[in-house]
């Protein structure tokens, strides 16, 4: 059996394993970063798109809006170019209790979460579909996150500094030698090969299955609740800034411009299995009727596609916490050393995407405790890749690209503005021959159509780049249309019905896909 060692091997490639990755590398350590799927295929790459200003948090949970705040701002300097900086509203529907306005107010104030009261009329100018009958509006840092984006930087500047990144390798022991993590064994999900990783010090990153990873290291009392929420994307972009409810934080209070769509969620219901990303046609229907409320006429607008994550919600049985509701949005390291006696081993979970850098830095000044060493963190003030301060995305770059080179390049996909040599540089970057692969690489298929006019025009231009047969390259297409299916089913009314019936007539009526 092949295999390996290093002196920090993290386990998980959503964006805590890959701020890990990243922070340990800078400071110098041999790292290795692995993932049973590709990276960014778990919680991150299904949560709802926000930068939080913390705003959300500053009456129910000080210390997470605090945290909020504090990367908002570094991530502005060290990874701008990840972030759109929509900005953000909370406002006073009449359906919310309105003494919750001042409460926020002072909540702002307490933590440190910059907020600016203005007339309702400004905010209605500024977002006009909002609903007219709101009483009081607030503008706070909102932004929006591109997800896929952020891990992928990091990963390839962890891979600039050393860092080797397997993806697709999935855990399936944890060696343990009497009072000490040593490694791991992986099989590779591709190949079916197995391999061994030994480790100075082993991270769990693993978010939500944080607990089934402790199991595995004999670890008990890691108790991490899986937290399921759902989110709807609808095809355009019915708001431009970041909007929401003036409230405690419950479902459906959100809605979030990303990119070219705008996504409202969420919901919050404990689910027994982080694996479980089943959504009742209920929630959907409530999750529509939520954003009404938020922007009338919400329910008439085209829904794309939903989807769910599972929040990483900590609950350490080894100490004294009763409530599971109100269980804290920051962050905890467990460093197994100092809880449980067993060396090499340290558990990083909870938080939120936009406190991932705050998540490293913590674990891997553990990492360092550990190993002896004193090296200072870099995460701070290094920008990630392409990443220039303050020079944010905007919704309109790509088209902005497209239109200086009209010429040089054929377009592959219509809603996200992919050319051919972009598609082609993304499968010679990635070696990946999954088309869904490539769509969390450039949200290939994201858009109004949900791949039904680029997909396959993608699938041959991979077949035509030579690096896979046909038959392969039928496999791929095949499971991305499935895998797309998942989320258009349960929102297939008005457009996105005729839309999804054009696909079926395009796959089925004239591709026969099943059959290739
Ligand atoms: C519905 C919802 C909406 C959210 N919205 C926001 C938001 O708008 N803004 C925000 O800041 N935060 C948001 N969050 C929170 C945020 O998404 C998560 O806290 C964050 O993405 C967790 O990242 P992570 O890297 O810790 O976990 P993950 O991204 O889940 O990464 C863990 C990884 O571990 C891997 N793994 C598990 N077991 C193994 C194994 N045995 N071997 C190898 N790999 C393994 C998994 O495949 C996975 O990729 C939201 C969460 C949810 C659920």
């Amino acid at each position: 059996m092949a295999a390996l060692t290093t002196e920090v091997l993290v386990i998980g490639g959503g964006a805590t394993g890959a701020g890990v990755a990243w922070d340990a590398a800078l400071r110098g350590f041999d790292v290795i970063l692995v993932d049973r799927h590709d990276l960014a295929q778990g919680t991150s790459g299904r949560f709802h798109g926000l930068l939080h200003s913390g705003g959300r948090y500053v009456v129910k949970d000080p210390k997470a809006a605090e945290e909020c705040i504090g990367e908002n701002r570094i991530l502005r300097q060290v990874a701008a170019d990840v972030i759109e900086d929509t900005g953000g509203l909370f406002v006073t529907t009449p359906f919310d209790d309105p003494g919750y306005a001042d409460r926020f107010k002072e909540g702002c104030r307490a933590t440190d979460v910059p907020c600016e009261e203005i007339e309702p009329a400004e905010a209605l100018r500024q977002e006009p579909r909002l609903n007219p009958g709101i009483s009081r509006a607030f503008r706070v840092p909102d932004g929006s996150m591109d997800i896929w984006k952020t891990v992928w930087s990091l990963a390839r500047g962890a891979r600039e500094h050393g860092a080797r990144i397997l993806p697709y390798h999935e855990v399936t022991a944890v060696h343990r030698n009497d009072g000490e993590v040593t490694g791991v064994r992986l099989v590779d999900t591709r190949s079916g090969n197995e391999l061994d990783i030994e480790a100075g010090v082993t991270v769990s990153a693993t978010g939500a299955w944080a607990g089934q990873l402790a199991d595995m290291a004999g670890i008990e009392g890691v108790h991490v609740m899986p937290g399921k929420g759902i989110m709807i994307a609808m095809n355009h972009r019915l708001v431009n800034t970041v909007v929401n409810r003036c409230q405690m934080p419950t479902d459906g209070d959100i809605i979030v411009p990303i990119r070219t769509v705008s996504v409202i969620g969420t919901t919050d219901h404990h689910v027994e299995d982080p694996d479980d990303q089943s959504i009742a046609q209920h929630e959907v229907d409530a999750m529509l009727e939520d954003g009404e409320r938020l922007v009338p006429g919400f329910k008439e607008s085209r829904a794309l596609r939903v989807w769910s994550g599972v929040r990483p919600l900590f609950e350490d049985r080894k100490e004294d916490t009763a409530s599971t509701r109100d269980i804290t949005r920051a962050h905890s390291v467990l460093d197994h050393k100092e809880r449980d006696g067993v060396r090499g081993l340290i558990t990083i979970t909870g938080g939120k995407a936009t406190t991932f850098r705050l998540m490293a830095e913590d674990t891997v000044d553990a990492v360092c405790r550990q190993l002896g060493e004193n090296r200072p963190c870099l995460t701070r003030t290094t920008p990630l890749r392409d990443s220039e301060p303050l020079q944010y995305y905007h919704v309109s770059h790509r088209l902005k690209e497209k239109e200086e080179h009209l010429r040089d390049a054929q377009l592959i996909c219509e809603c996200e503005l992919v050319t051919r040599g972009r598609l082609e540089e993304a499968f010679r970057q990635r070696g990946s021959s999954e088309l869904d692969d490539i769509r969390r690489y450039l949200r290939l298929g994201m858009g109004p159509c949900q791949g039904g006019f680029c997909i396959y025009r993608a699938t041959g231009v991979l077949h035509g780049m030579g690096g896979i047969d046909a038959e392969d390259a039928n496999g791929s297409l095949l499971r991305f249309v499935q895998e797309r299916w998942k989320g258009v089913w349960p929102v297939l009314y008005g457009d996105q019905l005729r839309q999804a019936r054009l696909d079926e007539w395009i796959f089925q009526g004239v591709l026969d896909v099943e059959h290739l």
